[in-house]
């Protein structure tokens, strides 16, 4: 069989918008796991805190066992 070569996929504005809004959601409701949204993230250095060191792109997509969801009001028990 002939090789062939993949189309690229086409995305146009109204799939790209709802697709960086799914994004936006998955991120901040925690439903996606990164090291974005991970209490040990250093947004200034660009690395974790606990390991004080910048993780390999892999973990930083989909975070280590040690990810932590951010404290909120929520979390309070009184
Ligand atoms: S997910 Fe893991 S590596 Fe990433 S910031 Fe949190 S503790 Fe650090």
């Amino acid at each position: 069989m002939a090789y062939k070569k993949p189309m690229p996929v086409l995305i146009d504005e109204k799939v790209n918008y709802l697709k960086n809004n799914i994004q936006s959601v998955l991120r901040m409701g925690f439903i996606y796991r990164n090291c974005l949204n991970c209490i040990e993230w250093d947004e200034g250095k660009e690395e974790c805190k606990r390991f004080k060191s910048r993780p390999p792109a892999t973990i930083i997509v989909y975070s280590c066992p040690q990810w932590s969801q951010a404290v909120s009001d929520d979390d309070i028990p009184f």
